[in-house]
């Protein structure tokens, strides 16, 4: 097991075991064809939409009470045109550089065979005998399309569990049901080990210096490396009784130290799963968000700034600063939420504190003696803050 435990969870480990049917995840609830065309004509038209990632499913399960961004990924709206539409583009992406930087490292980490990445798998999570270089097998997954790739994936992960042995499936590509819309991911990698359990495989070009790394983007990588879990999880349920375990801790591979070389640890993600499983079943309710909006509203980027902004801010958002590094709208979702004075835009922690107080003007009016309830104790904090800056003000020198 791990020299380095990172945990992206609060949650204690259980011992690892097979799953029970009934433990498994419920597969979201097929949307109708109903909600499909209506889910199209919010789009435009003329409008492809955007197929589902992992990035964008994990982004989602970060900031779940966003009715807006729910409504639009349900709906495929490209959000990068869109912001770009409403004038307010966003800066969100990786640079040139480090997509090279990321790449060249990852080639690095799953070079002879993936010698060095089955080693590491097996020195931190596990899964039998020790693999012996050039043993492994590392099935071949190209197939037309990713219907094409996802059927030879779900092959190769049949044969790989049955024959017992080290098997690196380099970007396999999965499908998850959302919406009744299959979404294709493609993670870095998924090992199958000889006691048949499979472990996904981050690779992150951010450093693990002395055994822990960046805790904001270790918990971004878990996030992501959950919806991977889920799509796992859904195929092995597919595949038979029992169904092979998938690992609910995933192995994150990063550059050790300040070098190129690669070191690894495990991340917990069961809390990303849970909250993902949520999600994804209430982005199938998309429909109530759909049908509480006005009616001829539409997200058509083709259409005016007008009328894009008019359609957007009638779906309700919960800005936080979070989103500029997870959500093209976060530019203008920003502003919106400035000029409304809303407190979340400083954060949710100053949120949470607030309580009842959404916005900035009601917190100064607390403050002041004007408005609130003395027993909330957000209240009771405010006026006593408020007094004691008066009190500072009145004995400054003049
Ligand atoms: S930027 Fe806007 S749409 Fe995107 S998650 Fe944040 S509040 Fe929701």
């Amino acid at each position: 097991m791990s020299e380095f435990p990172i945990s992206a969870s609060s949650v204690p480990s259980p011992a690892p075991g097979p799953r029970a049917a009934h433990e498994r995840p419920a597969t979201p609830r097929t949307a109708g064809t109903a909600l499909r065309r209506r889910l199209a004509e919010l789009r435009g038209p003329d409008v492809p939409a955007q197929p589902l990632d992992a990035r964008a499913l994990a982004a989602l399960a970060a900031n779940p009470g966003c009715h807006r961004r729910a409504l639009l990924d349900g709906a495929g709206v490209p959000k990068a045109e869109l912001a770009h539409s409403l004038g307010a583009p966003s800066a969100f992406g990786q640079s040139q550089f480090a997509f090279m930087r990321g790449h060249a490292f990852e080639a690095r980490v799953k070079a002879d065979g993936g010698a060095e990445l089955l080693r590491l798998t097996h020195a931190r999570v596990g899964g039998g005998p020790e693999p012996v270089p050039g043993e492994a097998s590392v099935p071949d997954l190209t197939a037309a399309g990713p219907q094409g790739r996802a059927g030879r994936t779900e092959l190769a992960l049949r044969e790989a569990t049955a024959a017992g042995a080290w098997t690196l499936l380099d970007h396999p590509m999965l499908a998850l049901d959302v919406a009744g819309t299959p979404a294709f991911l493609e993670p870095d990698a998924v090992v199958v080990a000889p006691d048949g359990t499979w472990t996904v495989v981050e690779i992150k070009s951010f450093p693990m210096i002395d055994g822990s790394a960046d805790a904001a983007k270790v918990g971004a990588a878990a996030r992501q490396a959950a919806v991977y879990a889920l799509a796992l999880e859904d195929l092995a349920a597919r595949l038979g009784d029992p169904a092979p375990r998938v690992r609910h801790h995933v192995l994150l591979v990063c550059p050790k130290d300040f070098s190129n070389l690669p070191t690894a640890s495990p991340v917990d993600i069961r809390k990303q799963l849970s909250v993902t499983r949520r999600q994804l079943s209430r982005l199938a309710r998309v429909e109530d968000i759909a049908a509480a909006l006005p009616p001829g509203t539409t997200f058509d980027v083709t259409r005016s700034a007008a009328e894009l902004t008019a359609a957007v801010d009638a779906v309700p958002a919960t800005y936080a600063p979070e989103c500029l590094a997870a959500c093209e709208l976060a530019f203008h979702c920003r502003a919106r939420a400035r000029a409304e004075g809303e407190v979340t835009a400083l954060g949710r922690s100053l949120r949470g504190e607030l309580g009842a107080l959404a916005t900035v003007d009601q917190a100064l009016a607390a403050a002041r003696g004007e408005a609130g309830d003395p027993d909330d104790p957000a209240v009771a904090a405010l006026r006593r803050a408020g007094a004691l800056r008066a009190e500072a003000l009145a004995g400054r020198p003049g």
